[in-house]
């Protein structure tokens, strides 16, 4: 697959060892051509024009749309809004549906795995309405708690908000359990769908969430483009996030009426050719087949891990059993430094709090390093990258 992605070759004809896909993956040359024939041979604005270059691009616009509701397993296209990320998702989410339906006193239900988008958002709807935030513990090997959920949510809780994978210790959440425990007590379950999309079969029915997210350039598109899935009649009950052009039913200064969803979520000329591109994107990853890719990486994953376990002073984060994501700490080194020799031997890593500070709190360090893999990662990159921290360490012997 390595050809595929000309990203993956460096200036001075190295092969680059990128162990950063969890951050943003590199772009096959399919949705770079998807991309560059969008804004170039076939460019014009959507939804509004009556020439026929801009009416097929609406074509191209709303198909992306509808591969979405193919790739996710939704009951409509008209649940998939396209968002400018994952961030926006989750905004857009706690802004429009939060604010219509929690109350002061109400309880909103994260984890301490959370990213910070999918914290943040939160806090401020629950300082905006009165509402209060409770933490779901973790595992011992650093899964969300799916006992605590069952044992803990109240008919005060309205809505969990969970990550579907973690960005940091690469655990995959059951996410029917939390469904179940969540609709026990009458709340939504919102799953962050960054890092599963990339990797994972997805059935909205069968994970029987409310509302997912995810973003476009963690699942090998570009950025600026995310999508956010609800269920037809949450969308159909949710206000306006942003006022705008096409957003519209009929707008008139004694009062504006607004299309239904998803255009009433799509204020403004937007993303188009992001969304095409997204859907060549996706193409390229589902005819590898979802499941194929999921155990390359786990394989990869495990396979680090046991390289490192079996080195001294190495602590591992996360569980055994990892979607391709391994974090680590060499002890008396920061991570920092080891990223930055890590460079000098063209492996990239990620070396920090991965946005995810309350996590990092949780395990007793300000940061990890963390190796995360791609459809296009191989073993040269564990070796790489094994070479890279055996000369860290020779370095601060
Ligand atoms: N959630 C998770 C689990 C993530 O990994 C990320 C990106 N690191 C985000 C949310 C935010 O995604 P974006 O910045 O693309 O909106």
């Amino acid at each position: 697959m390595r050809n595929d992605f000309p990203g993956l070759v460096t200036s001075n004809d190295k092969p680059w060892h990128y162990l950063d896909t969890a951050a943003s993956a590199q772009k096959p040359q399919a949705v770079i051509d998807a991309m560059s024939r969008a804004l170039g041979r076939d460019y014009a604005t959507v939804h509004r024009g009556v020439y026929s270059r801009s009416a097929q691009m609406t074509l191209g616009y709303e198909a992306a749309r509808r591969r979405m509701a193919v790739f996710l397993g939704a009951k409509s296209e008209t649940e998939i809004v396209f968002t400018k990320g994952a961030t926006e998702g989750i905004n857009l989410v706690a802004h429009s549906w939060g604010g219509a339906n929690l109350r002061e006193g109400d309880r909103i239900v994260l984890s301490q795995l959370e990213h910070h988008s999918n914290i943040v958002p939160w806090q401020l709807l629950a300082e905006r309405v009165g509402a209060e935030i409770d933490v779901c513990p973790l595992t011992e090997d650093g899964r969300i708690d799916c006992d605590w959920l069952q044992a803990n949510l109240t008919a005060k809780h309205k809505i969990v908000a969970l990550a579907h994978v973690s960005n940091v210790l690469g655990s995959v959440l059951d996410a029917q359990r939390a469904a179940k425990a969540a609709h026990g007590v009458g709340a939504k379950l919102l799953l962050d769908g960054c890092q599963a999309a990339p990797r994972m079969d997805l059935d909205m029915a069968a994970l029987d969430c409310d509302f997912y997210v995810f973003s476009g350039h963690k699942t090998y598109g570009p950025t600026g483009i995310g999508v956010l899935w609800a269920r037809e009649e949450l969308l159909d009950a949710m206000p306006p996030y942003q006022g705008g052009g096409s957003m519209i039913d009929r707008v008139s200064f004694a009062g504006t009426t607004y299309a239904p969803p998803p255009q009433r979520f799509e204020a403004g000329t937007p993303m188009i050719a992001e969304a095409i591109a997204l859907h060549a994107a996706i193409d390229y990853v589902e005819a590898l087949g979802m499941e194929r890719l999921f155990a390359h990486e786990a394989a990869l994953a495990a396979q680090l891990r046991g390289e490192l376990a079996s080195l001294n002073s190495v602590r591992l984060f996360g569980p055994e059993q990892s979607a391709g994501i391994v974090s680590f700490a060499l002890e008396g080194v920061h991570p920092h430094d080891l990223g930055t020799i890590l460079d000098e031997e063209n492996v990239a890593i990620r070396a920090g709090h991965h946005c995810a500070q309350p996590l990092m709190e949780h395990l007793g360090v300000p940061a990890t390093a963390r190796a995360s893999f791609g459809l296009y990662s191989d073993e040269s990159d564990i070796e790489a990258l094994l070479r890279g921290i055996e000369r860290t360490r020779r370095i601060f012997a």
